[in-house]
């Protein structure tokens, strides 16, 4: 009988939403009448702007044509779509790239394991802690951890706690590693680097040979102007960042699908015999074996997201998230609980009052202001007494649910 990958049983089965949906459930068959509020779930709310909705139905419609249907693209993306995301994501930032660095994708989850595929798997890695689940589950599974230890970590993969003494910036790792995942802004913990802490984290790599990989899905929710949106505005990042990118949160295409990895030329890892390859190549030609290319349509979509007309529609929705995300702060802040995160991305982290457990406080939220949040203690161990409120959804719910906050704890 065929082996299964043990290394999957390792993993906890998926128990942070799946809870929250059965204590959700069990409140609301207990309490029919409650109108409960979910700002538990990063996802975005609002449709597609109408300048990516036309080019989306055009890409079909071309499709349905036989003087322009197209059949398998190339692996790597259109180059007319690679070349929009450098003119109009990258050259603002001082970033030059070629349409060979960029490799489209259907979503930045897929590529972020993925990439796993062009790293031996002797290599180190390191990660936050609060993390995106990802990250983490995806190197259990191709076998780079031992099990889980009592206190929530897995052994063998190296942790960096992100905890307020620290600005949820996490310090270098405590051993020397091969890999370091950094996410800003961040998720779950809404944060940023500036630029000095990017610095100082590109020098790191470099003076330890570590690759990191550079999750900037949020960078479009970035307000304030000195915020690097791109580890390549960091200079000699060239040599040793990925960096990952999704329309998903940008553009409301989380449910349409288009990411991009960046994979520089300059970027060099070493053989078995010591000698240097590049990762383009090789992230090429995993791209080109196992991927056949985002479809025609969403890749029209996804260029449309960068022309005048739907940046200015995708901006809107931006802003509108981010001052949702401005009411929570600005709204729990009054009633005297500690807020981060929130200015520069869709999320705020908040300590949860009287130093309750993130589980508790979702118990209190939910029972007592019918509110929906994320406890974050799911998100690793150094999230315990941490809680996550997400800024998707609409104006009048968030409204209520900040005010149904503020009349529980408010002075
Ligand atoms: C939502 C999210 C993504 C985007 O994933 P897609 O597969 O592109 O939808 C990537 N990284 C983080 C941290 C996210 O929260």
């Amino acid at each position: 009988m065929a082996r299964i990958n043990d290394n999957y049983l390792k993993l906890q089965a998926g128990y942070l939403f799946p809870e929250i949906s059965r204590r959700v459930n069990e409140f609301t068959a207990a309490n029919p009448g409650a109108n409960v509020i979910r700002l538990g779930i990063g996802d975005v709310t609002k449709p597609l702007v109408p300048a990516v909705l036309k080019a989306f139905h055009r890409g079909v419609d071309e499709m349905a044509d036989q003087s322009t249907f197209h059949g398998y693209g190339p692996e790597q993306g259109y180059d007319w779509l690679a070349q929009i995301i450098i003119d109009k994501a990258y050259q603002p930032l001082g970033v030059e790239l070629k349409t060979s660095e960029v490799f489209i994708s259907d979503g930045s989850k897929c590529d972020s394991g993925n990439i796993l595929d062009i790293f031996d798997l002797g290599n180190k890695v390191a990660i936050g802690d609060p993390v995106y689940p990802v990250y983490n589950d995806t190197n259990v599974m191709v076998g780079r951890s031992g099990d889980i230890n009592e206190q929530g970590y897995y052994d063998g993969l190296v942790y960096m706690p992100c905890t307020e003494e620290n600005g949820f910036n996490p310090d270098f790792p405590s051993e020397k590693v091969d890999l370091i995942y950094l996410c800003y802004p961040n998720n779950p913990t809404g944060t940023v680097a500036t630029k000095e802490q990017l610095k100082a984290w590109v020098d790191y790599a470099i003076k330890n040979d570590s690759v990191i990989l550079f999750d900037a899905a949020y960078e479009a929710f970035i307000t304030e102007p000195d915020i690097p949106h791109s580890i390549y505005e960091i200079e000699g990042a060239k040599q040793c960042a990925i960096e990952f990118r999704s329309f998903s949160k940008t553009a409301g295409f989380t449910g349409v699908r288009c990411g991009l990895t960046v994979v520089p030329e300059e970027l060099m890892g070493t053989t078995a015999s010591g000698e240097k390859y590049s990762f383009n190549k090789l992230w090429n030609r995993r791209q080109c074996t196992k991927f056949n290319g985002a479809s025609y349509p969403v890749q029209k979509a996804a260029a449309a997201v960068y022309s005048d007309e739907g940046w200015a529609q995708v901006k809107e929705i931006i802003d509108f998230y981010m001052e949702n995300a401005r009411i929570i702060r600005e709204g729990l802040t009054a009633a005297g609980i500690q807020c981060f995160g929130g200015i520069n991305a869709p999320y705020i982290w908040l300590k949860t009052p009287e130093g309750m457990s993130s589980w508790d406080f979702f118990d209190k939220l939910l029972n007592e202001c019918y509110v929906v949040g994320t406890p974050g203690s799911g998100f690793g161990p150094s999230g315990e007494g941490y809680f996550r409120l997400s800024a998707f959804g609409d104006r009048e719910n968030i409204e209520t649910a900040v005010q149904r906050i503020r009349e529980k704890w408010g002075k």
